[in-house]
């Protein structure tokens, strides 16, 4: 590709990817499926990389998320909440494997976990008990929904110890929920939920927690942001003290010494996730070791020690499906 063109395609994809990132974020009402977003985001990636001045600072490529809503209280993240570098096949997980590797060496281990398809949230509680919530927002500033929370069962209101810590995690509508909800809306002839993950964010960033409380929503915690006192070494070991706590951790993750394991479970849950009561859009690999995260850093958007396998869209599952059954 000639620079010139290159230059005139980036413009088109990040109106693209700034108008379809506004919806999906600030409106909760996407235009289009996470596939066709992905596509155009990475193509964006990709002439970004090859012609690196065309990269700018506010490209949607470097930033995460979107603006919080103006009618929320603001609250400013001490430690950002940041985006996931994306793995779409088994060889962009190796490419990811090598590159930990060659940064802190062969001892690396990892923690595969569900890619809940919610709302990422931040917990945080004071000597055992819950002052605040608010969502990721743009990464930096979120929005207090602290009342619309507190709805939510899974939320623990006080902690089995008095400790103070920041949690986060995925905040969900189950399957069953969203269904009930969007035969209701039929019904009354309000216009539907496009699927669970806006139903969640439009109930959670909505001022009236009454109406927060009738979605049923729950909530997975699958991290520690920031705690006093304590000394954790691994994430899996963080995850065995939020469960300690009474916070609701998802059971399904799973240990991996190598890369080759960790591909394997991403292979298994391509086709087991469409029975879980919830839905997950790919699989979180995560470098096991708290040392190794800290030495790997992050980048603007994301950390170097994480990365999202993706699944296939559905659609693309079911038609390869028909294709064989004919064949
Ligand atoms: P991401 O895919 O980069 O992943 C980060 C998020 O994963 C976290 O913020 C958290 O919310 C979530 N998560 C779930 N389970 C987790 C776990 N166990 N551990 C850690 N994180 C976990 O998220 P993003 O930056 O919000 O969005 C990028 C994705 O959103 C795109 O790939 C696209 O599919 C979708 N999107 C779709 C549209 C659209 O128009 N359809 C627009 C914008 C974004």
């Amino acid at each position: 590709m000639e620079r010139q063109d290159a230059k005139k395609r980036v413009e088109e994809l990040r109106a693209i990817v700034e108008e379809y990132g506004y919806h999906y974020y600030v409106l909760d009402q996407p235009l289009v499926s996470d596939a066709e977003y992905d596509q155009f985001f990475h193509e964006l990636l990709k002439i970004e990389t090859e012609f690196p001045d065309l990269r700018t600072e506010d490209s949607p490529t470097v930033r995460v998320g979107g603006e919080p809503l103006p009618h929320f209280k603001k609250v400013e993240h001490r430690i950002p909440m940041l985006s996931l570098g994306n793995a779409f096949s088994a060889d962009d997980l190796s490419d990811f494997d090598r590159r930990v590797r060659q940064l802190v060496g062969d001892s690396v281990r990892y923690t595969c976990e569900l890619k809940i398809d919610g709302l990422a949230i931040s917990l945080q509680y004071e000597e055992g008990r819950f002052v605040r919530g608010a969502t990721r927002g743009d990464g930096t500033i979120g929005e207090d929904i602290t009342e619309n929370l507190k709805t939510i069962a899974a939320i623990p209101l006080k902690l089995k110890e008095a400790v103070t810590i920041e949690v986060r995690g995925e905040a969900y509508m189950p399957k069953p929920s969203f269904e009930k909800l969007n035969e209701a809306k039929e019904k009354s002839g309000d216009e539907k939920f496009a699927n669970p993950r806006n139903a969640a964010a439009g109930s959670l960033r909505q001022l009236d927690p009454k109406l927060a409380s009738k979605r049923n929503l729950s909530m997975f915690t699958y991290a520690i942001g920031s705690i006093e006192g304590k000394e954790i070494q691994s994430h899996s070991e963080g995850l065995d003290y939020l469960q300690e706590l009474g916070f609701r951790v998802n059971r399904e993750s799973k240990r991996c010494e190598t890369i080759e394991e960790v591909i394997h479970y991403t292979e298994e849950w391509v086709e087991k996730r469409a029975d879980l009561p919830y839905e997950i859009d790919g699989i979180v690999i995560k470098v096991d070791q708290l040392a190794l995260q800290e030495k790997l850093g992050f980048t603007a958007k994301s950390p170097r020690w994480a990365t999202a396998f993706k699944f296939p869209a559905e659609e693309v599952v079911t038609k390869l499906e028909d294709i064989e059954l004919s064949v």
